[in-house]
Order: structure tokens, then C-alpha cells, then sequence
């Protein structure tokens, strides 16, 4: 394994059984990823599975573990005492913490106080499938590793520049005075996109941009002159595209009919939305998108002219609120790879300037609209790590000199 000179940033994206994790070392003005890791529990297993930075599997490790010892501490302390055993000279200033919501008040990375922490508990309500898991995760981090300095950085920051139309529901005001409003999220990954565009593309970047981040979540988002605009996205991570297993937009009215009728309880209701529906539920037998690709089942050509479909869609709407298009971004596991979904969401939109080329779209290049084409369509690697540790990083410096 290769040494580590300069200092590193450790990346942490806490769920509910599994911990996603980085390495980091800032070398010039670059980040280089030394390793990439899962903590996973299945059960009373605890899996522990870590790669280098070209994929290879550098560490694995299996055990049974009572079920009573919580999961995120106990993996966190794993993942430190291999970090000492891989790269004892590692010099981790910070660590970098995704969190899902920020609420109204976080535009920006935040420091980790227990004031800050206090203010993500109370936002528990707002994302209760992956908040309290973030906020394990920063718990767990604070514990093992207390003389790191913690960053909070959230899905939800880039998206506080949203005007007030698209920031709102058309429901009583005082629900948008206690935080029913339009967040939007994957927002990590929008603005990853958008720096990587302004090196690829400065002119595009600066103009108007519609990203698509399509992947097991699914979101689509207006972009002008490197803000967002608005976002498929709303109150949770359930609004807009369909995805792997959540439902997408939904009429408010099926809900009730679910409670009123079938008198589902809240959490059949939630457990339906969130994980049987999507690509999964219209398709009947999966959420991936490689899968029902290769299947030759009409459920699964179903499942994914009714993707296509919302993508269209929403692609429409947002050239509207940018009053035109500029570029075309395409980004997450299936925007990156599956040309197939790319070059049916994009037939027949020279009215609002693309012309796709089929053979960069089916080749999976940077560039996949033609020379002629008005507007540019680009796919890009997205990189929420990445993301999260420059923050981290820059955060973590800029205190420092506050402290000087
Ligand atoms: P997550 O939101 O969990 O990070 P990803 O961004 O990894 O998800 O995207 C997962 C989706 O990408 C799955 O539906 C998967 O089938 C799809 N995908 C990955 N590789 C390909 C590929 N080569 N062709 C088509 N779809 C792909």
C-alpha cells in the first residue's frame, strides 16, 4: 500500500445498516482516493469490505456480533483501528459527514457542534428514513475519533437558492412557516456535476443546465449560471422521477384512498412508497435497471417507457423555467451507462435544440450530441465523496485561519 504524506479527509455516508466510506489525501490541489469502504450489518453478520482506489479489494472481513452492540459505533471503531493498520502515518484532519437534510438553514457545509447537532435532530421528521442514520454517524465518528474535526455536508444546500415558486406547495402559508416546503435533494452530486462541467464546459456551465441524476434515486435538476433553480425533488426524496423502488410524483388523493379505503397505516404506506413501487413495482420483479434492460418481459418495458416518460417530462418543464437550454447533463449509474434510457429520453427534442449523437450515446462518451447540435448534451461521472471532501477540507482550513 502506498504511503501517505500530506493530510487526508475521511469521507462517511451513514444509512441504516451500512456505512459508506473514503479516504482522501490532498495532494497539490487534488484529492486522491486511497481507499473506499462499506461497513454492512445483514442480520448479526458485520461485513466489512474495503477497496483501493483502483477498485481492488484491499481488506474484507466478516463476523458475528451480538445484536445488542449498536452498528455504527462499532463499525466506525473498526474502520479507525484499520485505517492505523493500513496507513498508520495517515495524518486524518477532518472528517466529512453526508446528511440528507439541512433544513432551511444550512445553505453550507457546517462545522459539527453540538448546536448544529441539536438543529439535524430536529430535523429528524423531515427525513426519518436516513437522518437519524446520519446522525449515527456523526455520533459514532465524534466517539471514535474525537480530536477529528466533524463537517455536516447536506443534499439538501445547494437547492436553498430556489426562488419562492419552487420552493413552495400551494398549501396554507403556515405549513411553509414550519418547513413544508420543496428542498430538493441530491444536491452533493448536482454540484459536483456542475464544477466538472465548468472545467469541461465553461460557456455551457455558466448558462442554463438541466442535470440529470439518475441512479437507484432519481432526480432531475435546473441549473443557471452554477445555482439551482428548481428540482424534481420536494418535501422528501420521494417527489418527481420514478426510481429503483420509490413511486415518484404521486397524486396526493391515492394516498388518501390507501388510508381511507384500504386503511393502510402510516407505515404500510410508507414501506409501499418508498420500497415497492418504482421500476420495482411497475415492473414486478426488479428495481435494476440492467435487469429489466435485458428482460423481454412488457412489465419491464413498461417499467421503463413509464421512466423515460417522467424524464421527458420533467426535462420539458425545466427548459421552461430556464426559458431555453444550454446543456444537458447526464449523471448516476444509469445516466452514466445506460445509453438506451438516454437516447429515449432525448428522441425528438431538436425543439429545444438537441440532436443526439447515436454513436457517442451508445459509446458512453462525454460528448453525446452532434456537432450541429444548439443544445449540448454531456454525461459525467458523478462523485458525492469527492464532493464531500473538498468541502470538508475547505471548511476545516478556513476555521483554522479563523482560529490563527
Ligand atoms: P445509487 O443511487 O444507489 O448510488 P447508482 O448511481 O449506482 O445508485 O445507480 C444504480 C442504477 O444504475 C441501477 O438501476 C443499475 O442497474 C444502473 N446501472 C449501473 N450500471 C449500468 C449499466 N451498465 N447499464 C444500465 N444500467 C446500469
Amino acid at each position: 500500500m502506498s504511503a501517505i504524506a500530506n493530510r487526508c479527509v475521511i469521507t462517511l455516508n451513514a444509512g441504516s445498516s451500512s456505512i459508506k466510506f473514503a479516504l482522501f489525501e490532498e495532494v497539490s490541489d487534488a484529492l486522491k482516493p486511497h481507499a473506499v469502504g462499506l461497513a454492512e450489518m445483514a442480520g448479526e453478520e458485520r461485513r466489512l469490505t474495503i477497496r483501493d482506489g483502483a477498485g481492488e479489494i484491499i481488506h474484507q472481513a466478516k463476523r458475528q456480533e451480538r445484536s445488542d452492540v449498536p452498528f455504527h459505533a462499532e463499525a466506525l471503531r473498526r474502520i479507525l483501528s484499520w485505517r492505523q493498520g493500513a496507513f498508520p502515518n495517515a495524518n486524518v484532519v477532518a472528517a466529512g459527514h453526508r446528511v440528507v437534510h439541512g433544513g432551511v438553514n444550512h445553505a453550507a457545509p457546517a462545522l459539527v457542534t453540538d448546536a448544529v447537532l441539536k438543529d439535524l435532530e430536529a430535523l429528524i421528521p423531515l427525513a426519518p428514513l436516513h437522518q437519524p442514520y446520519n446522525i449515527a454517524g456523526i455520533v459514532g465518528a465524534r466517539e471514535a475519533w474525537p480530536h477529528v474535526a466533524q463537517v455536516a455536508c447536506f443534499d439538501t444546500a445547494f437547492h436553498r437558492s430556489h426562488p419562492y415558486v419552487n420552493d413552495t406547495f400551494a398549501l396554507p402559508r403556515e405549513l411553509y412557516d414550519e418547513g413544508v416546503r420543496r428542498y430538493g435533494f441530491h444536491g452533493l452530486s448536482y454540484e459536483y456535476v456542475t464544477r466538472k462541467l465548468r472545467e469541461i464546459a465553461p460557456l455551457h456551465a455558466a448558462g442554463r443546465v438541466v442535470v440529470a441524476h439518475l441512479g437507484n434515486g432519481a432526480s432531475m435538476c435546473a441549473i443557471r449560471d452554477g445555482l439551482s433553480v428548481a428540482s424534481s425533488m420536494g418535501f422528501t426524496a420521494l417527489d418527481g422521477l420514478p426510481m429503483g423502488t420509490r413511486c415518484g410524483q404521486l397524486d396526493p388523493g391515492v394516498v388518501l384512498y390507501l388510508m381511507q379505503e384500504k386503511k393502510m397505516s402510516a407505515d404500510e404506506i410508507v414501506d409501499l412508497l418508498y420500497k415497492r413501487s418504482g421500476l420495482l413495482g411497475l415492473s414486478g420483479f426488479s428495481n435494476d435497471m440492467r435487469e429489466l434492460l435485458a428482460s423481454e418481459r412488457p412489465e419491464a418495458q413498461q417499467a421503463i417507457e413509464y421512466f423515460v416518460f417522467r424524464i421527458r417530462r420533467e426535462l420539458g418543464g425545466l427548459a421552461a423555467v430556464l426559458k431555453g437550454i444550454d446543456a444537458i447533463v447526464f449523471c448516476g449509474g444509469i445516466g452514466e451507462n445506460a445509453w438506451q434510457v438516454r437516447e429515449r429520453a432525448l428522441e425528438g427534442m431538436e425543439w429545444i435544440g438537441v440532436e443526439l449523437d447515436r454513436t457517442s450515446n451508445r459509446a458512453n462518451e462525454e460528448i453525446i450530441s452532434s456537432e450541429r447540435s444548439r443544445t449540448r448534451v454531456f454525461v459525467v461521472k458523478t462523485n458525492e465523496e469527492a464532493m464531500i471532501a473538498k468541502h470538508t477540507l475547505a471548511l476545516f482550513d478556513a476555521q483554522s485561519r479563523r482560529a490563527a
